[in-house]
């Protein structure tokens, strides 16, 4: 079925005049959505509408915006078998796991909540005559950019803090993911959201380029990788008025050592590296592990577990733990960058190869990569694991922090002594014991320093950047101090009418 229309603009579903472009299921190739990006008319047709709305969302207390978020739930509750399967169809990942995401998007409106009234609530005291007040504003329009692998839920983490906040929203999804986007917004729709609070331009790089670079918003929230948004930092460099929270990639190490718990690790390990795909943010990129026998044999077992990975469709019955990438175009820059790897010295444990001629499948990737002299630091968005030995702990803490990202980090281990260390002395905005890479609570800060973040972490923390604090001094009348300073008079006798 083709949708006439894609974009969704002061509460109007009408049809971009972009380029035309479509969504493809990873999984075998079928076009799934068409339609036509908005072109920069268009984008400036969305902020206009946004621009209008926003005096009267920001008027509105923070209950009643909040209704709308009850309401969203209700359809997102009643959509959620038909949202989670356009997920999966549309990125690949398997249901099992797209339903996981919606139960993260149904949960998403009390954390809001909650989170703004911790961090953004109205103060007052008075002393004497005098009242201290803080308080909350909205930013005004603001832009929301969205990856690919959580198409629901990371663009949800924006929109929802930033419309209870009171701004109105812009919304850009990836390219990759059009469909999950629509069908949100239609939610919203329905959800009876007032027009022009939430707006919808769908396409790629060319309608991002029009958005980020509109004059009137004034902020941009963004989740995706560091190259795009190193530019749009650039961009925004200047531009002391506009507020920009950039959420991107990792390069993140987990290190194993002193369990004997091997199966449990092995299974933290492959939750950490090999789910999605590989293609979130925070999954382990490499593996610290000691010289020696316990590591080897610790090698080998995960060796063993990752060569078994069930692979398959999003739907295949039984469900499969991976899914395709996103695309042939990521397959490809994978195995590119795979074979770098090996050419600059790494040697394959499970060599990563296409699973099938159809599809975007992959099979995971295990690379011993301690003989390499320089590997480069770059985020391999994909089921590729990469093993640094090591011989003294503090060895294993200069390997974890030889990157210029900073998202996440991790151990597995029964010491916690070495938790401890590791946590005092990794450079990461998450970090995890004996739990997974890719678990994070949504009600604590989620983001990370270096190349990953700007120091604007999401999640819990998002009501930080979705609204500024107005510090304010108030006295109902005006009086004149019992004396004057130095050097100042005033004569009032010469006012008064007697
Ligand atoms: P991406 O950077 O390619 O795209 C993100 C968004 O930016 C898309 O909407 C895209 O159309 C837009 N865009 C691309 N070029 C642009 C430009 N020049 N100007 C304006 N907009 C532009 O990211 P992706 O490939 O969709 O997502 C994967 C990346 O996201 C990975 O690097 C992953 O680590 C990161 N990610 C980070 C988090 C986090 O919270 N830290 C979470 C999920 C994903």
């Amino acid at each position: 079925m083709k949708p006439l229309t894609s974009l969704f603009i002061d509460g109007q579903w009408i049809q971009g005049e972009g380029e035309s472009f479509e969504s493809l299921n990873p999984g075998n190739g079928e076009s799934i959505w068409e339609g036509n990006a908005a072109n920069a008319d268009q984008v400036d047709d969305a902020v206009a509408a946004s621009r209008k709305a926003f005096p009267h969302w920001a008027e509105l207390t923070l209950k009643q915006r909040a209704a709308y978020f009850q309401r969203f739930n209700t359809l997102l509750e009643e959509h959620k078998t038909l949202l989670a399967d356009t997920i999966g169809q549309e990125t690949g990942k398997p249901l099992w796991e797209a339903q996981t995401e919606i139960t993260a998007m149904l949960g998403k409106a009390s954390i809001t909540v909650k989170a703004y009234q911790e961090r953004c609530s109205s103060e007052d005291n008075s002393n004497q005559n005098i009242r201290s007040s803080l308080s909350y504003r909205p930013h005004g329009v603001v832009a929301i950019f969205g990856p690919y692998n959580f198409p629901g839920h990371l663009p949800n983490g924006h929109i929802m803090p930033a419309l209870l906040a009171g701004n109105t929203v812009v919304f850009k999804p990836s390219e990759l993911t059009p469909r999950t986007a629509e069908l949100m917004v239609h939610l919203w729709q329905k959800a009876e959201l007032p027009d022009g609070v939430l707006n919808l331009v769908q396409g790629g790089k060319d309608t991002g380029v029009a958005l980020a670079s509109h004059q009137n918003i004034d902020g941009l929230f963004f989740t995706g990788s560091a190259e795009t948004g190193c530019y749009l930092h650039e961009q925004f460099g200047g531009h002391p008025e506009k507020i920009l929270a950039l959420e991107m990639g990792g390069n993140n190490p987990l290190l194993v050592t002193e369990t004997d718990n091997i199966p449990a690790a092995v299974y933290n390990t492959i939750q950490s590296a090999y789910i999605t795909s590989g293609q979130r943010c925070t999954c382990a990129r490499r593996l610290l592990v000691p010289e020696g026998y316990p590591g080897d044999r610790f090698i080998l077992a995960l060796k063993e577990a990752v060569s078994n990975i069930g692979i398959g469709a999003y739907n295949r019955e039984p469900q499969p733990f991976m899914g395709p990438l996103i695309s042939q175009n990521a397959v490809s820059n994978l195995l590119n960058a795979q074979q770098t790897l090996l050419e600059g010295g790494a040697e394959a444990l499970l060599e990563m190869q296409r699973f099938t001629d159809k599809g975007a499948f992959l099979t995971p990737g295990l690379l011993e990569c301690s003989n390499m002299e320089d590997p480069p630091d770059q985020e391999l968005f994909g089921p590729l694991l990469q093993i640094y030995r090591f011989k003294e702990l503090s060895d294993a803490v200069d390997l974890a922090n030889h990157t210029r990202y900073g998202l996440s980090a991790g151990v597995l281990s029964d010491n916690p002594a070495i938790f401890e260390y590791f946590q005092r002395h990794v450079r990461a905005g998450l970090i995890n014991w004996n739990r997974p890479l890719t678990g994070a609570s949504s009600a604590r800060p989620f983001g990370g320093t270096g190349l990953s973040g700007n120091h604007r972490p999401s999640a819990s923390a998002a009501a930080d950047y979705c609204a500024y604090p107005v510090a304010s001094l108030q006295s109902e009348a005006m009086e004149l101090p019992d004396s004057l300073p130095p050097g100042l008079h005033i004569d009032d006798h010469i006012w008064s009418n007697t």
